[in-house]
């Protein structure tokens, strides 16, 4: 299931609409003090279901809405998108080629869409449980997070194993049964 491009408008740093297309392999982003690289990987939990605009480094959702530089004036809508290669049906979602992506506008309303078609945050969620790639996996590890795996609580570091493991999935389906 890999990752094969991520498209960024106006999100933080990236007014003009950027696209980074990733290789087999691993992929380095390198780049000098503030030039971006934290804001590419936030960009990716970001269009994952980042609720969190603290983890964003922002104080408020809207934050990570381009907000202007020297040269060119603030934007009115942030947009990222992902592509995904799902020929091992690893997302669970019955296409070849997935795409995921959110948008957020001044006024504050927002979207998530999957192939085109808006969903809501439940969907994007139930895309990516048990794919090992969800927004707070540990996929994508930001700076300070290693700190905080190995100071969090063991039931904290257990559904880390877990999702690593793909049971969350069923843990979430019991639930549901349960509750009905
Ligand atoms: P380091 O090597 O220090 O970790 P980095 O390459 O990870 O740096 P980032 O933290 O991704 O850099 O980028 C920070 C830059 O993004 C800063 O210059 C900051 O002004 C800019 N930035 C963040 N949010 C916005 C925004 N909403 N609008 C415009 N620029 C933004
Ligand atoms: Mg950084």
């Amino acid at each position: 299931m890999p990752l094969t491009e991520l498209t960024l408008t106006g999100f933080k740093s990236f007014a003009e609409k950027t696209k980074i297309k990733f290789g087999d392999g691993i992929t380095g982003i390198v780049g000098p003090n503030g030039s971006g690289k934290s804001n590419i990987t936030e960009a990716i939990r970001w269009v994952m279901g980042e609720s969190s605009a603290k983890s964003l480094r922002g104080s408020n959702m809207k934050d990570v809405i381009f907000a202007g530089s020297q040269y060119r004036t603030p934007m009115n809508h942030a947009e990222v998108e992902l592509v995904f290669e799902n020929k091992n049906r690893a997302l669970n979602f019955d296409a070849d080629r997935v795409t995921v992506a959110r948008r957020i506008l001044r006024s504050g309303d927002s979207e998530y869409l999957i192939n085109n078609q808006t969903v809501r945050l439940k969907d994007v969620h139930a895309l990516f449980m048990d794919s090992g790639i969800s927004q707070d996996s540990l996929a994508i590890i930001s700076q300070g997070k290693v700190d905080e795996i190995l100071n969090s609580r063991p039931e904290n570091r257990r559904a880390i194993f877990e999702e690593a493991a793909g049971v969350l999935r069923f843990k979430e389906q019991k639930q549901a049964a349960t509750n009905q």
